[in-house]
């Protein structure tokens, strides 16, 4: 097998909305082809991914660094020894080529765009969905029965913001889902917390509701929200802090007695080791939401979940952030603790195809080959136009 090309063109995310910290509206996406030379039904087998979202598009480091990177490269140095196709860690060690360890930013995502493109060319080849190719290359037991799911949203929309909200989570209850998550820290602390009531109304627990800060509190803030969240019994508090700050999330943690969940801004094994060091984190609780689309794809992904069950914790404790195919696939593939959705927000990448099943807050993946991406609405049409060329 070889790689004849690799295209990306950068998508734009459809809506306006915010959360804390970011509004989506300018945000775009990588999507990745990486082109081989197998040709099944007179087509090449194409390779399909993307970076993620909540992130931007990496057309420049792709562009400038690593497509050409990758194409100049020896085609042994590509391939798995044994079986003669490609090793996507191959291909992702030779996009990083010439690259200094640390500074995880941007190019992670443009790594792993490259790197999840091989995994899903991986799977059409032997015909199968990609969590039984991953299964297997990570000697994994799949868990095909179906995984927790839950739907995120509970953005900030500004008028009615009550009542949209209730009817949003209504929605989401009525398509299958069981809990939902609702952003947090956009306004202040009493406004939020009649926001969290009226979720929990809806859901009719609080244990079916989690909370997402996006890391806009400095620790005074998170303390704050942490002490008047804590008799709630929420699902999870997420990234209370500063991704980065291990001794601030560590003090939040020391008060919170509820799960906390963070992780989806840490872009490389070594930062989450650090989590996992100095964090303060809790194996019989805490949520890790890594995210392979983020960082550098999922042999790198893969090695987050040897250290997070090296540290003690079970690997359901992962729940990757980014509620899209990509991460369906690798949750069932490896049998991590559940993925995320969102449904209606995000398009054309949030959401699962028509094929998956959401029912009682667990959802099954179709049995298209590969990530399923084509079978996406929205997203096929793109990826057609990107597979022509
Ligand atoms: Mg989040």
């Amino acid at each position: 097998m070889r790689i004849t090309e690799i295209r990306e063109i950068a998508v734009p995310l459809h809506g306006d909305i915010s959360n804390a910290v970011v509004n989506f509206s300018a945000h775009r996406v990588s999507l990745v082809a990486v082109v081989s030379d197998v040709i099944r039904d007179g087509a090449p087998i194409v390779g399909i991914g993307f970076n993620s979202i909540g992130r931007h598009a990496q057309s420049g480091i792709l562009a400038d660094r690593m497509i050409p990177r990758v194409l100049s490269a020896d085609e042994q140095d590509l391939l798995d020894g044994h079986t003669g196709l490609l090793d996507p860690a191959a291909v992702a060690r030779c996009a990083l080529r010439d690259e200094k360890p640390g500074g995880h930013g941007d190019r992670a995502g443009a790594a792993a765009a490259i790197e999840l493109a091989c995994w899903d060319l991986l799977a059409k080849y032997a015909d199968e969905p990609a969590h039984a190719t991953i299964a297997r290359a990570f000697g994994a037991a799949p868990a095909t029965g179906g995984v927790p799911v839950y739907a995120a949203g509970g953005y900030y929309r500004g008028e009615n913001e009550l009542s949209a909200l209730g009817d949003e989570i209504r929605g989401y209850l009525g398509d299958g889902y069981r809990a939902v998550k609702i952003k947090i820290g956009g306004q202040p602390l009493a406004d939020d917390l009649r926001r969290i009531d009226a979720a929990i109304e809806v859901t009719g627990a609080a244990d079916r509701v989690a909370v997402d800060a996006n890391a806009r509190f400095d620790q005074t803030g998170a303390l704050a929200y942490a002490r008047a969240l804590a008799p709630y019994g929420l699902r999870w508090y997420e990234e209370p802090v500063d991704p980065l700050d291990y001794q601030a999330t560590a003090t939040v943690i020391a008060e919170y007695p509820g799960p906390v969940a963070t992780g989806e801004n840490l872009f490389s094994r070594q930062d989450a080791v650090n989590l996992l060091r100095y964090s303060g984190i809790r194996s019989d609780r805490d949520i890790l939401q890594m995210d392979a689309g983020l960082s550098y794809g999922l042999t790198e992904y893969q090695s987050m979940i040897t250290e997070m069950e090296a540290a003690g914790f079970h690997r359901t404790s992962a729940m990757p952030h980014g509620g899209h195919l990509i991460n369906l696939h690798i949750v069932v593939g490896l049998g991590l603790g559940g993925c995320e959705a969102y449904p209606g927000v995000f398009a054309p990448f949030g959401g699962y195809s028509p094929g998956c099943v959401v029912r009682d807050g667990i959802i099954t993946p179709a049995d298209d080959p590969g990530f399923g991406l084509e079978a996406k609405p929205g997203l096929a049409e793109l990826i057609t136009e990107l597979a022509k060329g």
